[in-house]
């Protein structure tokens, strides 16, 4: 490969803050609302221009459980606060009546809370939550690079429409799904083995009604044979075969190559585009209305932290737990997240949040999804209000916070009534 060496220049240091959060998703959402609360400056950096990340642009509208499945809430704090902000104007599907209206516990088992909200109403409220709390939102903005003294982060660099700055931070919260931060401020990280999945979310009209199709829901291709039998509600809301599962899952990609990146997405608005084309012959009203505008990466590069929590460590208790979360695939187990997970020894300052937590592979498919993602982001919002050595950090402290914030952190907190 040709090489050329980059000039050596000065960067302006456009801004500076306490708490610089880079990644607008939940995570990050979840980080910034933290760390503002606890009386921190902070700057959040996303590189598209609306917030939500995969749960908004990428139209993954479905807030999965912050239950057990066995009747018991098992997730608190701003992973509930948000699942309310999402449908503050109605649900669009799975209202989660029982959970809101004290049901019966029979009636929590039947429905797990759970909600399906409006992408684009979620993206805009947040936004305004988070300026009424005085977080800076820097859209358009990528995090480009670190400067790293002494195993800690002095300043991000950016990239955006004015070009290329530095922004001086105290702390760094990684939320950016994808361990950038981690990776550029030469933390470890692990990638995932098996990568992912071609995806993409889309809406479409029919007959004057607008529905989600969920275009490459499994993420575990299937043998046409062995093919999973979709539930009855999934065949009707998704119409999709395992044969189409499997035609769009054939390719696999890591989520942190450029180019790959880019073949992934055209291959997905290929399929997207046949999918709809077929559909749109038998039935004219068929039509997109919106669709997924980032790709859809479930997993790629995570922190290889201070501890790496497995599927195996079910009702494990961590004394540095940060708080729970169940299994949306399953009913019955709940996992405490150590705080050592957000954490390296060998960058202090930094903290990962979301996607971006220190797990097996097999665990990330259970912290990946939003309501842990929210978890821990507001653990890493929380810890960086504290202090900026995370490595060395008042664990209880950080705890007693949370809980004053309403999150549950044991497994033997669990109320069960
Ligand atoms: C196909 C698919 C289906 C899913 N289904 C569900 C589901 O039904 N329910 C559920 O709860 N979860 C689901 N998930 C998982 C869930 O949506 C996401 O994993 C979760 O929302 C991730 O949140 P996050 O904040 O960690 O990361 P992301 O949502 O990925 O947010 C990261 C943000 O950082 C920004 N960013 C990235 N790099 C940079 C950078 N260098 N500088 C600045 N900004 C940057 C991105 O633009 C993005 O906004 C699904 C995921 C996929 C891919």
């Amino acid at each position: 490969m040709k090489e050329i060496v980059e000039k050596e220049r000065k960067l302006s240091v456009s801004a500076s803050c306490d708490v610089l959060v880079a990644g607008g998703g939940i995570a990050g959402i979840a980080a910034a609302m933290a760390a503002a609360r606890g009386g921190k400056k902070v700057i959040l950096l996303e590189r598209e221009f609306a917030l939500g990340g995969m749960a908004t642009l990428g139209l993954v509208t479905i807030y999965l459980p912050l239950c057990d499945g066995e009747g018991n809430q098992v997730i608190y704090g701003i992973a509930e606060e948000l699942l309310r902000i999402s449908i503050e104007h109605g649900a669009e599907a799975n209202y989660p009546t029982a959970w809101f209206e004290n049901g019966s516990r029979e009636a929590r088992i039947a429905k797990r809370y759970m909600t399906q909200f409006n992408p684009h109403l979620f993206a805009m409220r947040i936004e305004q939550i988070l300026a009424e709390l005085g977080v800076k939102i820097l859209y358009g903005t990528l995090a480009a690079q670190t400067v790293v003294e002494d195993g800690r982060i002095t300043h991000v660099v950016v990239e955006n429409k004015s070009g290329r700055s530095a922004i001086e931070v105290e702390s760094v919260i990684d939320c950016t799904g994808d361990g950038d931060i981690c990776h550029l401020a030469g933390a470890p990280t692990e990638l995932h083995a098996k990568g992912n999945a071609l995806a993409g979310w889309y809406y479409y009209q029919s007959k004057g009604e607008v529905s989600l199709k969920m275009f490459g829901l499994a993420d575990v291709v299937p043998d046409k044979e062995n093919a999973p039998k979709l539930s009855e509600k999934a065949d009707k809301g998704l119409n999709y075969t395992a044969e189409k599962v499997k035609s769009i899952g054939s390719f696999r990609f890591s989520g942190v190559d450029g180019e790959e990146l880019s073949d992934s997405v055209v291959a997905v608005h290929k399929q997207m585009y046949d999918d709809i084309m077929s559909r749109h012959k038998d039935d004219e009203s068929y039509l997109p209305v919106t669709m997924s505008t980032i790709p859809l990466v479930r997993m790629s590069r995570r922190l290889a932290g201070a501890y790496t929590l497995d599927d195996s460590e079910e009702r494990v208790r961590f004394d540095d737990s940060i708080g729970m979360t169940g299994d949306w695939r399953k009913r019955g187990p709940v996992y405490e997240i150590p705080f050592r997970s957000l954490y390296c020894k060998e960058i202090k300052n930094l903290l990962a949040a979301g996607r971006d937590i220190s797990t097996t592979d097999r665990m990330w498919d259970i912290t990946r999804v939003i309501p842990p993602c929210a978890v821990t982001g507001e653990a890493a919002g929380t810890a960086a209000a504290l202090g900026s050595d995370f490595t060395a950090l008042d664990v209880e402290k950080l705890q007693q916070k949370l809980r004053e914030n309403g999150v549950r952190l044991h497994t033997d907190e669990i109320c069960r009534e």
